[in-house]
């Protein structure tokens, strides 16, 4: 059945040959045959997609097809309209209010003069990679000591292109370094995020400065480390076997480390990390590291500009904590509503800014709640703002995004997602959406009991099934080839004690219907359905830790 099933899923798949460009035209026919073929490929791919986090539930999209006529561009600040008419601002408006008040980041009473822990942010062009960078930049400016918007730029105003930047004292040269901080399972847009912004991570500056001076013990984890220091990442709880949830102990001691060391400190957490689904303990954590940043002086630190003139200066904390929602972000905050409802027991730790350290937040609009471009939600307090390096005069509002161009069809289509549901229906189906992936769950586990009753080879001991609380993640061992494909799960090797096991996983989004978990059920029940040995990556060596 698993052959029947891959044949007709396979029959539409495109080839480069149909559609090269060459110095003719197609004929419109010909054009509307081949875009044709890419859509039936679409169109079959997309009734089984299970294993990335992206909603295929997009019906209510279609009609947005007529603003495709239009070039729409939201370039320079949501809140400041340009001379470019031809934008969204006000849907864009609309999006931000909304993730404002779903992560409890107060909103400015007049968006020209917000207060420093109002909300402000803007509808990314890209994804959460996007977001995360420029919330990487906007935490390096505000910590290595960089003028912010709300600093006093005195004298040279003018200098648009010039930094304001502070001078550390001779007692601590570290004053202005910040240090990165983020788990094992945190994605790889951050590492990218680092070597873009060129600022370093825990375990690059341990490694190279503090050989042997780790103040943990990874020992035995399996971590690749360097001179002591656990390479990719702080680790999680219980390693590669565990839910993936950031190790707070460990996070607490590394940070305490740096500071102690006079460095300011940047930590993400992840709300719906990438493989697992898994949800740091954001408020548990800010909760142990608040002491910590006291005792080393990162409460309210002054900045100083000059050191000959005391009035040249900006008082702000030396830690930035940013949350990366990309998934959890999204949908977290009503499952949080689900429980204080009664819909369901239990709801994730709460991440937003009711969390006074909490300093930025971004989610993927195209992952939990569906959108057909890849977009997303850029969230920080007014206060920390960093100070665009120009002021480009040609677009009269001001750069204080990371695009140039900006989409203002992913505000549209934000906005149009947003706007079909109340949020009675959001609260349900976050707890239908959380319902099925128990269920997926269970199904694996019992697949898994009965695989290893029967003693499938392959499978003797079972598919190793793995769910997190509240994830809606599911993993299990990597089944053949077929299977993988015919549902794109994403297959990613783990460290077991040592020796790298593949697993898959499957990504429970609102358009995952029970019908769809139990067809994959079916199939992974199947004599050979774990048996790889045909397949032609079954051999890879081991990877690095980073995913
Ligand atoms: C997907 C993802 C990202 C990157 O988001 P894009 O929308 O793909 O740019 C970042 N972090 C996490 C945890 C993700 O799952």
């Amino acid at each position: 059945m698993i052959t029947e099933h891959s044949d007709r899923h396979l029959t539409a798949r495109p080839a480069d040959d149909d559609y090269r460009l060459g110095s003719e035209a197609y004929t419109d026919e010909q054009r509307t045959a081949v875009l044709a073929k890419l859509e039936r490929y679409l169109g079959g791919q997309r009734e089984r997609l299970l294993g990335y986090q992206v909603n295929l539930s997009l019906d209510g999209h279609a009609a947005l097809g007529r603003f495709l006529g239009y070039h729409i561009n939201n370039i320079g600040d949501p809140f400041v309209d340009s001379n470019y008419s031809l934008h969204s601002r006000w849907l864009e408006r609309a999006v931000l209010e909304h993730y404002a008040r779903l992560w409890h980041a107060p909103l400015p009473a007049d968006p020209a003069s917000p207060g420093d822990t109002d909300g402000w942010g803007y509808v990314l062009s890209m994804g959460s990679t996007e977001g995360n960078l420029y919330a990487m930049w906007n935490a390096r400016d505000y910590l290595d000591g960089n003028a912010l918007v709300r600093d006093e730029v005195s004298g040279d105003a003018s200098c648009r292109t010039t930094y304001l930047r502070a001078q550390h004292s001779d007692d601590n040269p570290n004053a202005y370094m910040p240090v990165a901080f983020f788990s094992q399972e945190t994605h790889y847009s951050h590492i990218k995020a680092m070597r873009v912004l060129d600022i370093p991570t825990f375990y690059d500056l341990g490694g190279s400065l503090y050989p042997g001076e780790c103040p943990i013990d990874v020992a035995g984890t399996g971590m690749q480390t360097y001179n002591g220091w656990p390479l990719g990442g702080v680790p999680t709880t219980g390693g590669d076997e565990g839910p993936g949830t950031v190790d707070v102990d460990a996070l607490v001691a590394l940070v305490d480390f740096f500071a102690a060391k006079g460095h300011p400190v940047l930590v993400n957490f992840n709300i719906g990390s990438v493989f697992k689904g898994a949800y740091d303990d954001v408020q548990g954590a800010c909760e142990r590291l608040r002491p910590v940043f006291a005792r080393h002086g990162l409460v309210d630190r002054a900045v100083r500009f000059d050191p000959d003139d005391p009035t040249r200066v900006s008082i702000r904390n030396g830690y930035w904590i940013h949350v990366d929602g990309a998934l959890g972000g999204a949908y977290a905050p009503y499952l949080e509503k689900a429980r204080d409802s009664g819909l369901i027991e239990t709801a994730p730790p709460a991440f937003d800014f009711r969390i006074p350290e909490v300093s930025s937040i971004v989610t993927s609009g195209h992952k939990y709640p569906g959108a057909p471009v890849p977009t997303g939600i850029y969230m920080s307090r007014a206060g920390s703002k960093l100070r665009p390096p120009s002021d480009p005069a040609v677009v009269s509002s001001p750069d204080s995004t990371f695009a140039g161009s900006r989409s203002g069809f992913a505000s549209l289509a934000m906005w149009n997602h947003l706007a079909q549901f109340s949020e009675e229906q959001q609260v349900r189906q976050a707890a239908e959406v959380l319902r099925i992936a128990e269920y997926t769950a269970e199904r694996l586990r019992r697949l898994s009991e009965q695989l290893r009753e029967r003693g499938e080879p392959w499978a003797e001991d079972g598919i190793e099934v793995g769910h997190g609380d509240h994830a809606l993640s599911v993993w299990f061992q990597q089944p053949r080839a077929e299977i993988t494909q015919k549902y794109s799960l994403a297959c990613v090797p783990l460290n077991r004690g040592g020796i790298r096991h593949d697993y898959s996983h499957v990504y429970v989004m609102p358009h995952v219907t029970r019908e769809l978990i139990d067809e994959l059920l079916e199939d992974l029940a199947q004599p050979g359905a774990f048996d790889r040995s045909a397949d032609k990556d079954a051999q890879r060596p081991p990877l690095p830790h980073q995913r």
